[in-house]
């Protein structure tokens, strides 16, 4: 956190559908991260702020919940529109505050975007169940109410897809909501309830304040607020699904990663190839999806290692606030590019050697760490288990399928797991062998669409209803059971 910088934007709240600059004690800077330049300052709120947002969320919860269903969703299908006619506009906010290429960014706002779709159709998602006749002249009957204040607390990784994993649902199940979005990427946010707001939303539906642990604290503890969606770091998840479940609140927590390739000898070499460039190196590795370990099973492993040098040798790493065609961008900030570096410095003093050292190919500015790739390692190496979240990749070379799924369920974390392969045996013993959430099976990055709930397990998500598709609705909301007697006797015996 930093001083005020006196000539750069401070980045607005929506509180109660009002817009506001709010003065702070302390501020976090946010960077075009290819040019390593504050671009605004995201101001460091208080308790206070959050008791505002609250209150505002609190007070349209009662007419935003009695909203007819179909009205609600009238509100998101306008939303939906004016998403898609800003994609493109929104796609080079994230490449400039996040660093992404543009195409990544694309992909950014194209998976929160289908969450968007996904929640228009909440008529349907949300129709409870019946059964006459349960008991004798008795029905049965389930309905699915709303919580209440509902808040979210994302990363910087994906400033559009992970806010839009938790808002567009939980307000069309008919809460309402508060968003604490990474400070870093504050921008993206401001830009997705702006478009909000201009789809109909009442005012104080939707609230957007901005902090870092006290913000998080006071959400996560207040009074009034009925359920957390927390997306970072596994610290940090585990902390806020600790803090809020121990104050009554239902949390959902999604923490860090650590995710395998497994390459099988009979893999198709020149798609396998893409998708692990794509699964590694993109987004500069800073996805909680990405391929962090290359698992070269037998004798593709020398091979496999030729050919992914070379294609890192291949990548062009460049400003993507400025060029369209960047293939790779920078990581977060200065903070993140000298933890990755350090770690990369520590490989040898740890047993396992450099392939290749990405902090010698870089641009001239920017918080740029270049594709690095670590060989020689294996489970009992630190390595093997940190997140990185950086463009760094570790080649393991174990001789057979069984030893590489040993080796994966050592892990702490369970986000994904992915086996190329040709061999349906090969990859069933993969799918039901191996302890984590997403697998893939031929697919570089397996992140669960809109449809499928993110599924991380282990330490990669404390709660039990993940984020998207069923589950989701399911998280923010509450089923009442109604028992109705209807007979015709008792209809006879009216008055006392
Ligand atoms: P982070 O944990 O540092 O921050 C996430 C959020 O928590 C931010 O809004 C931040 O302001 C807040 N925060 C930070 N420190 C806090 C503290 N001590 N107490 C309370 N709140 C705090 O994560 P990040 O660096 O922004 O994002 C990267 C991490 O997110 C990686 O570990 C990545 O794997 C993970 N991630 C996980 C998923 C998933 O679905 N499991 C998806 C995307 C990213």
């Amino acid at each position: 956190m930093t001083a005020r910088i006196e000539e750069v934007e401070i980045v607005p709240t929506f509180i109660g559908g009002k817009w506001n600059r709010p003065r702070a004690s302390s501020y976090t800077n946010v960077h075009n991260p290819s040019q390593g330049k504050v671009i605004a300052q995201t101001p460091m709120l208080t308790t206070a702020e959050v008791d505002a947002a609250v209150q505002s969320a609190r007070d349209a919860f009662p007419s935003w919940a009695a909203l007819p269903v179909p009205k609600r969703a009238d509100i998101l299908f306008r939303y939906r529109t004016l998403l898609e006619d800003s994609m493109e506009s929104i796609a080079r906010l994230i490449a400039l505050e996040n660093g992404k290429t543009l195409d990544e960014a694309r992909g950014d706002i194209r998976r929160g975007f289908e969450v968007v779709e996904f929640a228009c159709g909440i008529a349907q998602l949300s129709k409870g169940e019946s059964l006459a006749q349960v008991a004798s002249n008795i029905d049965g009957q389930t309905i699915r109410e709303p919580l209440g204040v509902c808040v979210g607390i994302s990363p910087y990784n994906f400033p559009a897809m992970v806010p839009m994993w938790m808002f567009p649902l939980a307000i069309a199940c008919g809460n309402t909501f508060v968003l604490k979005p990474s400070e870093k990427v504050p921008f993206t946010a401001v830009r997705l309830a702006e478009l909000f707001q201009e789809a109909g939303l009442p005012d104080g539906v939707f609230n957007l304040i901005h902090g870092g642990r006290e913000v998080v604290d006071a959400l996560c503890t207040h009074p009034e607020v009925k359920a957390v969606s927390f997306v970072g770091s596994s610290t940090v998840a585990k902390h806020v699904y600790a803090l809020g479940a121990s104050h009554g609140k239902r949390v959902q927590a999604g923490g860090g990663a650590k995710n395998a390739l497994i390459v099988m000898p009979d893999a198709d070499p020149d798609s396998t190839l893409r998708a692990i460039m794509g699964s590694s190196f993109g987004c500069a590795g800073q996805r909680c999806m990405a391929g962090s370990l290359l698992v070269g099973v037998g004798e593709v492993h020398g091979r496999l290692r030729e050919r992914v040098m070379a294609s890192m040798e291949s990548l062009k790493l460049a400003d993507t606030s400025t060029e369209d065609l960047a293939e790779m961008g920078p990581v977060i900030d200065g903070d993140a590019q000298a933890r990755i570096n350090q770690v990369i410095g520590r490989v040898a003093a740890q047993g396992a050697k450099l392939a290749r050292d990405g902090r010698q190919y870089i641009p001239d500015q920017g918080f740029f760490v270049g594709p690095t790739l670590i060989e020689e390692i294996t489970p009992e190496h630190g390595i093997f288990r940190e997140e990185i979240f950086g463009p760094v990749l570790s080649l393991l070379h174990p001789q057979n399928l069984e030893e590489a799924i040993d080796w994966i369920n050592r892990l702490d974390y369970g986000n994904g797991a992915t086996i190329f392969t040709n061999s349906g045996a090969d990859a069933r013993q993969f799918a039901q062998g191996v302890k984590c959430g997403m697998l893939g099976v031929n697919v570089g990055v397996p992140a669960a669409m809109s449809v499928f709930p993110f599924s991380g397990w282990n330490d990669s998500f404390y709660g039990d209803l993940h984020m998207q598709g069923t589950e989701g609705v399911m998280f923010y909301t509450r089923q009442k059971v109604i028992l109705s007697r209807w007979d015709s006797n008792y209809q006879r015996h009216q008055g006392w």
